[in-house]
Formats: structure tokens, sequence, C-alpha cells
């Protein structure tokens, strides 16, 4: 299983669906990714191969510049087309992939999301659930996207975007792999450097429960109460 997620000024399906190649050696069920353009989220998803995606995904000829992609192995769902990622809140505002187990998913969703309707089986829609809810209340997306993470327990590696944003990826991570990709004039989200060692050798970790928030030429890394941390970017080496 694995994430990658790109926000630049090129064509992020193709870095997206490379990206994904690069992870296919992780294992996974299904795969999906989502764009989004001036005209909105395009969501593209497969039970079966990063193949099969790739046929689904070029018969589309939408251009984005910012996207995120995901290969599941799936643990609360079966694998379909349904339960495979990226999976979105009820408004489709929020669009979300996750690699891990959320292990109160059942608490959250009791607690906080009685009245949602469910559209998949898996403990990652209610994450994403979880963020509309809270940001319906608190009317800020990042501040949501914080409370939502504090109150998840288990791993979680996840990547989101606004459909009303076309300049943030939202990350966070708990032992889980992620990395942020440092390139000019655009940055890259992945599990493994591998998935995007093609666009960039400069990364920046994070730790367990930091959020990053990614834009085009700018990347800020925050604890859960909003504290932002610096961090130098380490590159990685090629072994020839
Ligand atoms: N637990 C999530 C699911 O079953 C994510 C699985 C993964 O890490 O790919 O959909």
């Amino acid at each position: 299983c694995g994430i990658v997620g790109y926000i630049g000024n090129n064509n992020t399906k193709e870095v997206l669906l490379n990206g994904l190649e690069k992870l296919e050696y992780r294992g996974y069920d299904s795969a999906g990714i989502a764009t989004l353009n001036d005209d909105g989220i395009n969501l593209f998803k497969v039970k079966g191969r990063i193949a099969a995606l790739r046929s689904k995904v070029e018969t589309d000829d939408s251009f984005a510049t910012m996207g995120i992609g995901h290969t599941r192995w799936a643990t609360h769902g079966a694998p379909s087309e349904e339960n495979a990622h990226p999976h979105q809140s009820t408004t489709q505002r929020f669009t979300i992939v996750h690699n891990g187990v959320i292990e109160n998913y059942k608490d959250v969703r009791n607690e906080f999301l009685g009245d949602v309707t469910l559209h998949s089986e898996t403990d990652t829609e209610i994450i994403v659930q979880l963020i509309e809810k809270l940001y319906q209340e608190l009317g800020d997306v990042v501040q949501a996207f914080r409370e939502a993470i504090a109150l998840l327990k288990g791993s979680y590696a996840v990547a989101l975007i606004d459909a009303e944003d076309q300049d943030t990826i939202y990350v966070a991570k708990n032992k889980s792999p992620l990395l942020v990709g440092l390139g000019d004039g655009f940055n890259v989200v992945a599990s493994d450097s591998m998935a995007t060692l093609q666009v960039t050798d400069r990364y920046m970790e994070l730790e367990d429960k930091e959020i990053i928030i990614v834009s085009r030429d700018n990347v800020e890394l925050q604890k859960l109460d909003g504290t932002v941390v610096e961090r130098e970017p380490f590159t990685v080496e090629i072994d020839a």
C-alpha cells in the first residue's frame, strides 16, 4: 500500500501514476487518484492493478496540476471500487487517501457521525467525514484537520485535498511512513522516496503526530496544537 501526492504546474496524473507504479512492490488490491482543477475533483478508482487505473485515467482528457493517489491493502471492507481510496465527505468538499488502521473508528463514528450516511465500509471514510463535520463547526480547514487528526487512534499516513482550494495538500502521519519531497515550484508527498525520486531527491521527514501543509512553493510543518516546527530537509543518495 502507498500514497503519492503532487502539487505544481505539470500534469499531476502522470506524476501520480508513475509514483503508484513505483510503490507496487509494497502490495495492494486496489488503487485510485483524485485530481483537482477549475472543474472540481476528478476521481478515478479501480479494483486491481495500476495498469487498469492508468487505462481508466487515460480515457479522460482533464488536465490538473494537483492531486493525490493511493494503493490500498484492505483492512476494513473488502477490496472493491467503492472501498478503494480516495474517499470523500458527503458534500464532496474533502477528499482523502489513507494508509494504516484507525483503531477507534467505531467510537469516532458513534460519537461524531451518527447522522452521516457512509458510502464505504472503510475506517478511512470516518476521517474525511470527521474533517467535514469539524470544518462545519470551526470554519477553518487547517484547524478542522488538526482537530480531526488529534481524535484518531491507530496508524495513519493521510493526504487530504479541499475542492475549494487548488493550492494546498494537507498531510499527517502516525506510525505509517510518509515524506514530503521538495521541488522548484512544486512539492510531492510519498510513502517512500522511491515513488518520486524521478522528480526530486530532497525530502522532509514528518514525525508521528505532525501535520504538514503543502503548497506549490512552500511547506509548513506543525504539531497538532498548531505550533510551527522547523526541520532541515535531507538529500536521498541514489546508489549507482
Ligand atoms: N484501513 C484502510 C482501508 O482498509 C487503509 C488500508 C491501507 O493502508 O491501504 O481502506
